[in-house]
């Protein structure tokens, strides 16, 4: 099952470009929230298998905005792709390194991205999994039980305000307005023939910069949920994202940044793709 945000609304993907509005199809049964569908995920899953297709209208791409557009939690994991961390001059972590994006980040898979011309503004491709079940000390061979679904994101990071400062400034530098692109939709687990290898990636302007697959991760999707559950509760809608292939900007030489007018676009294999324009920050 694909679920999408169409206007403000949830709604169902049953064909490229043709979705089902949820409210109207289950007569009130469910809102038209997004967020309230992840909260009663196991009964909204349930009553989604049952829809009549028939009852689908068309929509453009310009009429998606995120798939998860407020999320309680966001946790993004750096350097959990053997090769980006190297290309960041760092060894492979023994556990998972944890930082968070703030909310307002989070944007459409169709939106404008606005950047600080003046900033050195990255591209990072990610497999994001949002979680549909409340978690706590979940074992990783349980964890895919407490997944909605993936949608893929861009974690946008502004590298001169990231490493500015005696420690890091990851999740204020990678929280600018617009710098969380998600979707274009969410997909069920069970779409996937192995949820563990999820090829992804990006180009510039039809340069592709990252190409790889989630089954390169350090640390999977599983032992991640394991991870994070032993040390605090994972509450429906929240996004685990899940860290970036090799291929940024700042690990190329020379180094190479988002540039105003360009096209990011973002694609991962049965997720599907994201388009964002590249704009001046007012
Ligand atoms: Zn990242």
């Amino acid at each position: 099952m694909k679920i999408a945000n169409v206007k403000g609304r949830l709604s169902i993907v049953v064909a490229d470009g043709q979705a089902v509005d949820v409210e109207t199809a289950s007569a009130g049964k469910f809102s038209s929230s997004i967020h309230e569908a992840y909260e009663q995920w196991g009964a909204f899953s349930a009553w989604a298998k049952t829809v009549d297709a028939s009852s689908a209208s068309t929509f453009a791409d310009a009429d998606l905005d995120s798939p998860v557009p407020t999320p309680r939690q966001i946790f993004a994991i750096g350097m959990n792709y053997a090769k980006h961390a190297a290309e960041g001059g760092f060894s492979v972590p023994e556990e998972p390194t944890i930082f968070t994006k703030f909310q307002s980040c989070i944007t459409g898979p169709f939106a404008q991205v606005p950047i600080l011309v003046d900033g050195k503004n990255d591209w990072e491709t990610e497999l994001v999994a949002v979680i549909g079940k409340t978690a706590r000390n979940v074992k990783a061979a349980d964890a895919f039980d407490y997944v909605a679904g993936y949608t893929m994101g861009q974690d946008i990071s502004e590298r001169v305000t990231q490493g500015k400062g005696p420690a890091p400034q990851f999740s204020f530098a990678k929280s600018f307005e617009g710098f969380g692109p998600t979707g274009p939709v969410l997909v069920t687990l069970d779409e996937f023939a192995d949820p563990n290898d999820i090829e992804l990636g990006c180009s510039v302007n039809g340069d592709v910069r990252q190409s790889d697959s989630s089954n390169d991760l350090v640390f999977s999707v599983p032992e991640l949920i394991e991870y994070l559950s032993a040390r605090l509760t994972l509450y429906p809608g929240d996004l685990i994202w899940t860290g970036t292939p090799s291929g940024v900007g700042l690990g190329r030489k020379p180094q190479v940044y988002l540039n105003v007018g360009e096209e990011l676009v973002t694609w991962g294999k049965g997720i599907g793709e994201m388009r964002n324009k590249i704009v001046a920050a007012k």
